[in-house]
């Protein structure tokens, strides 16, 4: 059924605490933790509850959840003070955009200058 944890998902794992993780915030809808390999001196990725392989297709089925991820997003940076001098918040949808798992996610970046554009 749409939206099912997924076996071979990483980031099921990770909401099931079958794989552990440096949580920062958890909501009934989303979860949140740094990420493992950090491209910012603040790098968290915020992921729905639910599996859906990118944003659009969460924002698609589940609209309520999508924005949660958003809201949920722009609170880490508030907490982790990032959001004065401006952040971050990237999905990567598909491999050709650097997408390597397909668990719908939001990347939050900050700390440091972001270049504009993205490579
Ligand atoms: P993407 O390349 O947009 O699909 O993002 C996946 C992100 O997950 C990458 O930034 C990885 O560093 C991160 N990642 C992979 N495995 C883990 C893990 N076990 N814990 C935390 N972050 C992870
Ligand atoms: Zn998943």
């Amino acid at each position: 059924m749409a939206g099912e944890p997924q076996a071979d998902c990483l980031f099921c794992k990770i909401v099931a605490g079958i794989i552990p993780a440096t949580v920062v915030q958890e909501t009934e809808t989303t979860f949140a933790f740094r990420d493992i390999n950090p491209q910012a001196p603040m790098h968290v990725l915020v992921i729905p509850r639910v599996h859906y392989p990118d944003a659009g297709s969460l924002a698609a089925a589940e609209p309520t959840i999508a924005a949660d991820v958003l809201s949920v997003a722009a609170q880490i940076a508030a907490d982790e003070k990032v959001d004065d001098y401006g952040y971050r918040i990237v999905f990567n949808t598909g491999t050709g955009a650097g997408q390597t798992v397909f668990h719908a996610h939001a990347h939050v970046l900050g700390g440091r200058g972001l270049e504009w554009p993205p490579g």
